[in-house]
């Protein structure tokens, strides 16, 4: 079968709905969670803003159109390099500038729902994810990994989705270091979650604050967070469709994350 038969199996296949397509991106608007960051540590990313610019009316009688005010790094969304300290000198770490192939690749999706929703501190270890590959097959190089924890059911209510304790700190499931050092080992193509970002919501007391963010970067490899739909995707098969938009030295982007799987 050559290349270009394979296009065409895949075109009919979309065309017959043998492959569907699973939207993976929540919605993006005033209501969408966002980080919280400690006071003494930065700046919090701005609500989203959709500002009518016109509608049928007066300032545009045949049009609707909005202006937005938005985060990089907003509700689903991607991670590039150039986001972390230890990403930052890669020539192809910005929006921009990354290689256009990498925003296909396959999924490796490893279920945690139940870990995470027995303990919300769950992290995911490099043992667990060799235990999910004995079971399910070898992760690839150039393979996206994605973390199931249906986290996504909390995504319309900011306090259960951030799941922050009395004193601001998150508990959110996320992947240990090792798990991370692993996955780089492998080549993985990046390291994705439910959550709002793709660390733990305590890896800032982590040995190595922030381990998904300092080495998948450092590796100039990527992230997605707040993933949603990742129950209807099987352990391995989707084909994952993730494209920030080309923003000019951009950081991260929202992205309408989307799966081919079989029917
Ligand atoms: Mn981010």
């Amino acid at each position: 079968m050559t290349s270009a038969d394979t296009l065409a199996k895949l075109a009919s296949s979309l065309l017959d709905g043998s492959i569907r397509v699973v939207d993976c991106a929540a919605p993006l608007g005033p209501d969408t969670p966002l980080l919280k960051l400690p006071p003494e540590l930065a700046v919090d990313t701005p609500k989203i803003e959709i500002h009518p610019i016109s509608k049928y009316n007066d300032t545009g009688p045949w049009w609707a159109w909005n202006w937005l005010k938005l985060g990089e790094h907003s509700g689903t969304h991607y991670d590039a390099p150039h986001h972390w300290v230890t990403g930052k000198d890669f020539p192809d770490g910005s929006v921009d500038t990354i290689d256009p192939q990498a925003f296909v690749a396959p999924a490796n999706v490893i279920d945690c729902a139940a870990e995470a929703a027995a303990d919300n501190d769950f992290l995911l270890t490099a043992d667990a994810v060799k235990a999910w590959e004995a079971e399910h097959g070898e992760i690839k190089a150039g393979e996206w990994v994605l973390m199931r924890t249906d986290w996504d059911q909390f995504n319309t209510d900011e306090d259960k989705f951030l799941n922050a304790d009395g004193e601001g700190m998150p508990h959110t499931p996320g992947p240990d270091q090792g798990c991370i050092e692993y996955l780089m080992e492998k080549q993985a193509l990046g390291w994705g979650t439910q959550c709002i970002g793709t660390d733990a919501g305590m890896a800032a007391t982590f040995p190595v604050p922030f381990p998904a963010h300092n080495l998948l970067h450092k590796n100039n490899r990527y992230g997605l967070a707040s993933l949603v739909n990742l129950d209807k995707l099987p352990p391995k098969g989707a084909i994952f469709i993730a494209n920030p938009l080309k923003i000019v030295e951009g950081t991260g982007s929202p992205v309408r994350a989307l799966a081919l799987v079989p029917a």
